[in-house]
């Protein structure tokens, strides 16, 4: 790892959720900063410019839209790829997310193992070896 570590910024206001992701990320080697609401995000973004944000779009105060919007806005941040992460696949939340300048998009529910393999491949790192390689399907988002 050494200088080519890479920090990312969740943005997840469920703490379940936060604890998880962050564990995943941090096993594979990444740095990770924690935020709570959109409006940490956009604090935390701006002042440690991260190379990777992961956005929760239900989050207090500034929701992930408006959140992604502001840093967007702002030369500063601009650069910083953004992957929405929301609650439910409801249409037209893809478009929204583009919208508001996401760069990418994933839908709840995410495996950690899920999770890490999208944030590689946005660093360019190979597969790893903790991700399945076919999703286990047990039927029950039929
Ligand atoms: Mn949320």
């Amino acid at each position: 790892m050494g200088i080519a570590k890479k920090t990312v910024l969740l943005v997840e206001d469920n703490e379940d959720n936060r604890i998880i992701y962050a564990t995943a990320l941090r096993y594979a080697g990444y740095d990770v900063l924690e935020a709570v609401t959109g409006t940490e995000g956009v604090y935390e973004a701006r002042t440690h410019l991260p190379d990777l944000v992961l956005m929760d779009i239900s989050v207090p105060e500034l929701d992930g839209w408006e959140a992604t919007a502001i840093l967007k806005a702002d030369p500063t941040t601009k650069h910083i790829p953004i992957v929405a992460v929301t609650a439910h696949a409801l249409p037209g939340d893809r478009e929204r997310s583009m919208q508001a300048g996401c760069d990418g998009y994933l839908a709840k529910p995410i495996p950690p193992a899920t999770l890490l393999a999208e944030v590689d491949r946005r660093f360019g790192r190979p597969t790893p070896s903790y991700t399945p390689v076919h999703p286990v399907d047990d039927g029950s988002s039929n």
